[in-house]
């Protein structure tokens, strides 16, 4: 099964979009048709179109396009994954890291469409454990393997910009599957990638 990426912008959103920001910002006391705010409602309009683009992205298409068949049964980790999504609650950035392992099970999936998958539901409104629970559910579903384990570490930008909690804190999320919910297995996965969880 091929691939291809959606283009992101679609005109008629765009427009209805750069509307509404230009209302949001007159809202609040600013002045839209000063110089530097002239074009902001399209870049916003365009803006939230980019970060929320994996509504148009289909998980199961992007690995069925990358799968091999391989005897391979050894854990497979991909670590320090860039993760970027907006917290549904204030539709503010929260932003980590994606540790991800899975043990094959006759077949294994192209490395790079394991940050791709992250993407496609992180580039949601989401919250965290949702996000957590909805990478593993994808990979379980079509590489059907002998287990999963995403641990996600993430800055919400809703708490340290509104002062709720601490700056520079971490929220870690974590979900497994299969063999991953034996102690031994999870133990190796979690110390592998160990160095990097704070
Ligand atoms: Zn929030």
């Amino acid at each position: 099964m091929t691939y291809k990426k959606k283009e992101i912008y679609n005109d008629e959103l765009t427009k209805s979009l750069s509307e509404r920001y230009e209302y949001i910002i007159s809202s609040i006391g600013e002045d839209v048709s000063r110089e530097g705010l002239a074009k902001t409602p399209e870049r916003a309009a365009k803006a939230i179109q980019y970060l929320t683009q994996g509504y148009e992205l289909d998980a199961g298409a992007i690995l069925q396009s990358a799968l091999f068949k391989e005897d391979y049964t050894e854990m497979v980790i991909v670590k320090d994954i860039e993760l970027y999504s907006l917290c549904e609650h204030h539709i503010l950035p929260f932003y980590g890291k994606a540790h991800i392992a899975y043990i094959p099970n006759g077949y294994v999936v192209g490395l790079s469409k394991i940050p791709r998958i992250v993407d496609v539901f992180a580039r949601r409104l989401q919250v965290q454990e949702r996000l957590t629970h909805e990478i593993l559910e994808a990979l379980d579903k079509y590489l059907k393997p002998h287990g999963v384990a995403v641990v996600i570490e993430a800055a919400h930008m809703c708490m340290m910009m509104r002062g709720v909690q601490k700056q520079n804190s971490v929220t870690t999320t974590s979900a497994f599957t299969g063999e991953f919910k034996i102690d031994e297995t999870r133990n190796e996965f979690l110390s592998l990638i160990s160095a990097k969880l704070k």
